[in-house]
């Protein structure tokens, strides 16, 4: 078969501009079909410490757009009175310490640019209609279209292409269960300091009865907010009524403008359990979505898609593109990150842990530093106190691959 592209990677999104642009700097010809036109609009604005070190290997960073500095995460129980804070920078030795809040529109459209300059050949408005892995390479029809590559990256978000099409999506019915949120602007110039520079770009956390809130700053006196729920249901005016009802998030959208009605999402949160196979692999929410609530989305999926990318390379150089085993240790490795995370939601819906420790009087200092640890996205370390003990109860853990847990053994405590 002749190959048009060694690889062929479906959607422009973060995953997708990650894995395409560090298999173009290998020297291995890309082409990225994205059915959008970007920039386009995209819910999922707060992001994790651990990019920063996928952000150097892309050779981009994010000071110079401007993306607002997020010192940390705060949460909030206004039923009791609850606040406590959360700065990455207090996390465990090593661990990075600041992240950034993100326009989606605009951050999607400055890494797939990136992945464009570095030369991946990259095709807006072209929607991949089908994909077939072969013996010798794998065919791509869309709707302009056919291409051939010696493999082929689905970095589809949400529509999980090739999982759904296999019908291999696991709904994940544990966690959140639907969202509504929206864009607030022209932000009071004081409440807007007070988010962006005196609250250190913090995303918050709201408990509520119905579940909870994210408010996260975007700086230039704009606001996201969503409220998550474990309801069925859900409608657009109930984003209105919850923040009427909540004393923080009433005051800092006082005399704010809304452009747009409320967005909805439901059934958000899936596993995929088909994620590789020959010549193919999946990468970001196409593998996985967990929920909102700790904002793994992003950097998880950057995060895998740069794992992946590297051993694809690998494979390429030495022509073993082909074996269906290629992705097994590279799975292993992700599906670790998931896990801890998948346990961490499940705890925040499911028990009192980590509401207790988030609002004790006194909290146990060496969990807290292992949680900042955790929701700064450094999992892949032994000596994380919080981490092990999350990990160690059979109860509370979720494993999403569970053959899969023991290969990374956090010490216990
Ligand atoms: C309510 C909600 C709130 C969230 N909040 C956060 C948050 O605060 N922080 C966070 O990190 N994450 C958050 N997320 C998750 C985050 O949005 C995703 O994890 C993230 O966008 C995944 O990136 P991706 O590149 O894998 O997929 P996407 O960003 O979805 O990109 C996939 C791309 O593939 C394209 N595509 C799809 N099908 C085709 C096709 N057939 N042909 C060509 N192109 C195609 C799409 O147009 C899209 O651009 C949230 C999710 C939800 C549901």
């Amino acid at each position: 078969m002749q190959h048009t592209h060694d690889v062929i990677v479906i959607g422009g999104g973060p995953s997708g501009s990650t894995a395409a642009n560090l298999v173009r700097q290998a020297g291995f010809s890309v082409l990225v079909l994205e059915r959008e036109v970007f920039p386009r609009f995209h819910i999922g604005e707060s992001l994790l410490p651990c990019d920063l070190e996928v952000f150097r290997r892309l050779g981009v960073d994010p000071e110079t757009e401007g993306f607002l500095h997020k010192a940390g995460a705060e949460f909030l129980d206004e039923r009791i009175g609850g606040h406590t804070v959360y700065t990455f920078a207090e996390g465990m030795p090593g661990s990075p310490d600041h992240a950034y809040q993100v326009e989606r529109s605009k951050f999607d459209h400055w890494l797939l640019n990136r992945a464009e300059a570095v030369g991946c050949e990259v095709h807006q408005g072209e929607r991949m209609l089908e994909a077939t892995p072969e013996a010798l390479g794998v065919r791509v029809r869309t709707d302009r279209a056919e291409y051939t590559a010696r493999y082929l990256i689905d970095a589809t978000g949400q529509d999980a292409v090739l999982g759904r099409r296999a019908k291999t999506t696991r709904q994940l019915v544990d966690f959140g269960l639907a969202a509504t949120f929206a864009h607030y602007e022209q932000l009071d110039p004081e409440i807007d300091r007070e988010l962006c520079v005196t609250a250190r770009g913090n995303i918050k956390v709201l408990f509520v009865d119905e579940g909870w809130h994210w408010a996260i700053p975007l700086g230039g006196g704009k606001i996201s907010i969503g409220l998550v729920t474990r309801k069925k249901g859900i409608d657009s005016t109930w984003l209105d009524q919850y923040i009427a009802a909540s004393p923080f998030l009433s005051r800092v959208t006082r005399g704010a403008v809304r452009p747009r009605k409320p967005g909805l999402l439901s059934s958000f949160s899936f596993h995929n359990e088909k994620q590789h196979g020959s010549r193919w692999g999946c990468t970001g929410d196409a593998a996985c979505f967990l929920d909102p609530v700790f904002s793994s989305g992003v950097s998880l999926g950057m995060v895998g898609a740069t794992h992946l990318a590297d051993t694809v390379v690998l494979a390429l150089r030495e022509g073993r593109e082909a074996d269906p085993a290629l992705l097994d240790a590279h799975a292993t490795h992700v599906a670790h990150g998931y896990n801890v995370f998948a346990t961490l939601v499940h705890s925040f819906y499911h028990s009192t842990l980590l509401h207790s420790l988030f609002f004790a009087e006194d909290p146990d200092m060496d969990l807290k530093r292992g949680l900042t640890t955790v929701l700064a996205g450094d999992l892949w370390r032994d000596d994380n106190p919080f981490q092990a003990k999350l990990m160690a109860s059979k109860r509370r853990r979720v494993e999403l691959v569970p053959q899969l847990h023991a290969a990374v053994a956090p010490s216990p405590i």
